[in-house]
């Protein structure tokens, strides 16, 4: 059998750290970057005699991300133990949930490529508290702990089974990055682990219904290596099944510069985590007011932000669509666009030029140095015909390495467009001099050598000529 007579299987286990002020059972900060062992205490660290209170904020958070994913919200929900050691688990237990999560049985909608749209079903979000942080080999080769990020709440958020390739995969968990952005629960930032993937990946024969054994790669926190893991990992699988073998349920370590997997740990299963009930905890009982109040208060989501950019700024589906993916993206948008009143410009900056250098250069839109105001006024530059949009690219370029005033960067490298009629004259002439070749192409009827010429007075005054200017002198000229 080949290939394309396997159907991959993926399901995702999502953390997300909340962006709440304080850890999620002592008041230490959350905050992240500061020296080692700094935001602790005699709680986070795990004193003996030390008791943890539930930080409310944080209940509020995973309901506010259970609303918005379509899930239902448990009225009665509890804290348990999961019992594990690792040196970064000063408790040598998880207070996490067990079978009494806050929410289950949600689901996101994904885009397909060829434009259906896909339920991905969501068996549970629940809270619960990160481990610390080891650091290895920077002292002599030994490892110290970092309990900063002992105690930082997080939400878990499990799919079910329902993802069927890399590119489905990575579109939920866009998606879901999204919607944790616009509703400011967690700032979702992948490169400081803020949100972070375990990705668990099986294969099958296509059309039987069974399911494959999974294996699992823990704590993935780039789209790239993600899309590139379960590819690698589903051919692995494929490989071993179409030589006779079978797939071992293990745990996995995705390897970013040899692109392949290794294995960890094996017999996943048999990791027994006696779970039991927090006794040092109340159980959390929500009130229908409470969760109605939460409802209530849900900001604009990025569906709803979609269907209005469509209507209200005629974008078109797709375009609405890579706007809002990313809430800093669509809040630049609309802002630049209250500014400068150009909401297609705008639009068309973003999802061109300022997209391909966050490509290039490796950012996410929230690393978009430069502001809104700063974008849109190169935009009205632009409008006004002060620059060319080729000396846009230019500004554009600059912004991203030494934000400022659009107009002071255009004042201090000269860019200020040639509009003066005599100027272009002087331009179109020496042109037309030195291309006699093109003079008579165009005479015998070969437009294209209308755009040679002016391609040419562009280059000989670096970008900065009016082009409608020069467009209709030549041609004035080329007429005579
Ligand atoms: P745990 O990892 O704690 O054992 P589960 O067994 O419930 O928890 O599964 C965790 C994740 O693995 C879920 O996201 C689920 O969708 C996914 N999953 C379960 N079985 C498979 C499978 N056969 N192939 C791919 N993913 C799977
Ligand atoms: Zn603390
Ligand atoms: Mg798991």
């Amino acid at each position: 059998m080949s290939r394309e007579d396997y159907e991959i299987v993926i399901g995702l286990e999502v953390h997300a750290e909340l962006s709440t002020k304080t850890k999620i059972f002592c008041s230490c900060p959350t905050e992240f970057g500061a020296a080692p062992n700094t935001h602790t205490c005699p709680i986070c660290m795990a004193m003996p005699g030390t008791l943890p209170v539930l930080n409310e904020k944080v209940v509020e958070y995973a309901v506010k991300a259970g609303l918005a994913t379509n899930c239902e919200i448990s009225r009665d929900s509890k804290n348990d133990r999961k019992n594990y050691f690792y040196p970064d688990l000063p408790k040598s237990y998880q207070i996490s949930q067990f079978d009494k999560p806050l929410c289950e049985h949600g689901y996101i909608e994904i885009e397909l490529e060829n434009g259906e749209k896909k339920k991905i079903r969501l068996t549970r979000i629940h809270i619960e508290e990160d481990a610390g942080k080891l650091n290895h080999n920077e002292f002599g080769g030994g490892s110290l702990v970092d309990l900063n990020r002992a105690g930082v709440p997080l939400i878990e958020i499990v799919s079910e089974p329902d993802l069927r390739s890399a590119k489905e995969a990575e579109e939920y968990l866009k998606k879901l990055k999204s919607i944790l952005e616009y509703i400011e629960v967690s700032d979702c930032k992948m490169q400081e682990g803020s949100l972070r993937a375990d990705v668990n990946v099986s294969v099958r024969k296509k059309g039987t219904t069974e399911f494959g054994t999974r294996t699992e790669m823990k704590n993935m926190n780039s789209f790239r290596s993600i899309v590139r893991a379960i590819e690698y990992e589903a051919d692995r699988q494929i490989d071993v099944i179409e030589e006779g073998g079978i797939i071992e349920q293990e745990t996995l370590r995705w390897d970013d510069v040899s692109g392949k997997t290794f294995s960890m740990r094996d017999k996943e299963d048999a990791q027994d985590y006696r779970y039991f009930p927090d006794p040092d905890l109340v159980a959390i009982r929500l009130s229908e007011e409470y969760i109605e109040n939460i409802k209530n208060n849900l900001p604009e989501l990025p569906e709803s932000r979609r269907a209005r950019y469509i209507q209200e700024f005629g974008l078109s589906e797709k375009d609405s669509n890579l706007l809002t993916a990313s809430k800093h993206l669509s809040n630049l948008f609309e802002e630049a666009q209250g500014i400068c009143n150009n909401a297609k410009a705008v639009a068309n900056w973003l999802l061109s030029d300022v997209s391909r250098i966050l490509n290039e250069k490796e950012l996410e839109p929230d690393q978009i140095p430069f502001t809104a105001e700063q974008l849109a006024k190169m935009i009205t530059l632009i409008d006004k015909g002060t620059i060319s949009s080729a000396i846009g690219k230019k500004v554009l370029e600059e912004l991203f390495e030494e934000p400022k005033d659009p107009e002071e960067i255009i004042k201090e490298k000269g860019w200020i467009q040639i509009s003066d009629e005599g100027a272009i004259k002087e331009v179109v002439m020496k042109i037309l001099e030195a291309n006699p070749q093109s003079v008579a192409d165009f005479k015998a009827g070969k437009d294209k050598a209308l755009g040679f010429l002016v391609g040419q007075a562009m280059k000989e005054t670096k970008g900065k000529a009016n082009p409608q200017m020069l467009n209709k002198m030549f041609l004035e000229e080329l007429k005579k």
